[in-house]
């Protein structure tokens, strides 16, 4: 849990957290996304609308009742206690202009949640403000017009766009589309993002681990950030820290749309990442961010004739291999999806527990929100550092730690970044 301080020497040549970000969003933001194409609705739940909804009609198509009660008019029942006499009820479905419905002075209809108001009435007094007795309905209290109304028109008028291009599609874009009667959209494909884990200590989960090998979980967790991120994960083999096998799975990774590598971009002997990836000839926008964990974080695009391709040497530690990967590779992957921009959900809550950091680095540490609704309160997981994934697997955000502060002290508040 300890962290020491950082020697400037070394970090200062490196962008901050939130310069690199600001690399990363700058560079999305010149990407084309993937073709579009026109899927059955359910399909495209999870991908990246590339058409406009509108609205085929008004929204509500009728003035559409908010209560259930009676469909009166405001000014019959200006002065309380008022008679009225019911001459109907209004069924869902019931086109009101068909039915013989027409509330005259002295009238009202009785009215369901979500029932078109009929003519002649301009407002709804709930049922708990009447007594009823045979025709007669007594009204206690006043509305004014408009009152429990949602006029025709109000929420969209026809052919208004309802939900824009670029909108991921979530249940509730499913239900606009569903009520604007499209079976079908026209969505951005998902983006192919290969997923490349380096390192000869490496073993499949398939198979049994010798007593120093470790198993390979970054192209697992990846792949879920990726597929939950609304990419297609596609794995590749592991690759061993031997530059010819490493240059083969590079090449067919950056036959994807977009390339994340885990593992071999720190300083030891045997992080030949960077050393292979040169041979490609890369644009390389950073090599490091002054962030923990994930300092070593790499981010860069090879250019093949026309085609653009995006990578990330994410750090093989499996906790940096997370961050990194929602910090900065989930912009790029969104951006391909065709989305636009999304900030990070960051958010503030009163810290449990004291505890003492390093500066230099703005720090991600996992914890757990939890609290009341009033007041959310958030509390450090127990951590051995950025190799310990059981530490996230007990998270639902991390701490977010600038790099100028030191200190941090029960009941302040704090910024957190959900995961
Ligand atoms: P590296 O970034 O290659 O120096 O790796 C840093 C640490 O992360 C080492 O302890 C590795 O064993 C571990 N590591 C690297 N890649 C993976 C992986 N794919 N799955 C789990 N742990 C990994
Ligand atoms: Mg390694």
């Amino acid at each position: 849990m300890m962290s020491l301080p950082v020697p400037n020497s070394i970090t200062s040549r490196l962008p901050s957290f939130a310069e690199a970000r600001r690399v990363v969003e700058g560079y999305a933001a010149t990407l084309s996304p993937t073709p579009p194409e026109l899927l059955s609705l359910l399909d495209a739940a999870g991908l990246v609308l590339a058409e406009d909804l509108r609205a085929d009609r008004d929204f509500p198509p009728f003035p559409r009742s908010t209560r259930d009660g009676f469909a009166v008019r405001a000014a019959d029942v200006f002065s309380v206690p008022a008679r009225l006499r019911c001459i109907g009820e209004i069924k869902a479905g019931v086109s009101v202009e068909d039915s013989a419905i027409l509330v005259a002075a002295g009238e009202c209809a009785e009215i369901m949640t979500g029932g078109p108001v009929p003519r002649g009435a301009d407002a709804v007094v709930m049922v708990e403000y009447t007594e009823r007795s045979g025709d007669a309905i007594a009204v206690r209290r006043a509305v004014a017009a408009g009152e429990n109304i949602v006029a025709q028109g109000a929420e969209a008028q026809r052919g208004a766009t309802m939900v824009a291009r670029g909108t991921r599609v979530n249940h509730a874009i499913v239900a606009v589309a569903a009520a604007v009667g499209r079976a079908e959209v026209a969505a951005h494909q998902a983006p192919r993002v290969a997923i490349l884990a380096t390192g000869d200590e490496l073993v499949d989960i398939n198979l049994p681990p010798g007593p120093s090998e470790i198993r390979n979980s970054n192209s697992y967790s990846l792949a879920a950030q990726v597929q939950a991120s609304g990419g297609e994960p596609i794995i590749l083999p592991v690759a061993r820290d031997q530059p010819d096998e490493l240059a083969v799975l590079l090449r067919k990774g950056l036959e994807s749309d977009l390339l994340l590598i885990t593992g071999g971009v720190s300083m030891g002997k045997y992080d030949l990442v960077e050393q292979v990836l040169a041979s490609f000839e890369p644009n390389i926008f950073f090599t490091g961010a002054r962030i923990q964990p994930g300092k070593p974080v790499v981010f860069g695009e090879v250019k093949f004739g026309e085609a653009r391709k995006p990578f990330f040497g994410l750090p093989g530690n499996p906790v940096s291999t997370m961050v990194t990967f929602q910090l900065f590779a989930r912009p790029v992957l969104e951006a391909l999806s065709g989305a636009q921009p999304l900030p990070l959900p960051f958010a503030q809550a009163t810290l449990k527990s004291d505890f003492v950091t390093g500066t230099g680095l703005t720090r991600f540490l996992p914890a757990r929100l939890e609290g009341a609704q009033e007041q959310p309160v958030v509390e450090r997981v127990r951590w051995q550092g950025s190799g310990d994934l059981m530490a996230v697997a007990r998270a639902n955000c991390y701490v977010v730690v600038p790099p100028d502060r030191e200190r941090f002290s029960a009941g302040e508040t704090v910024t957190i970044l959900m995961i």
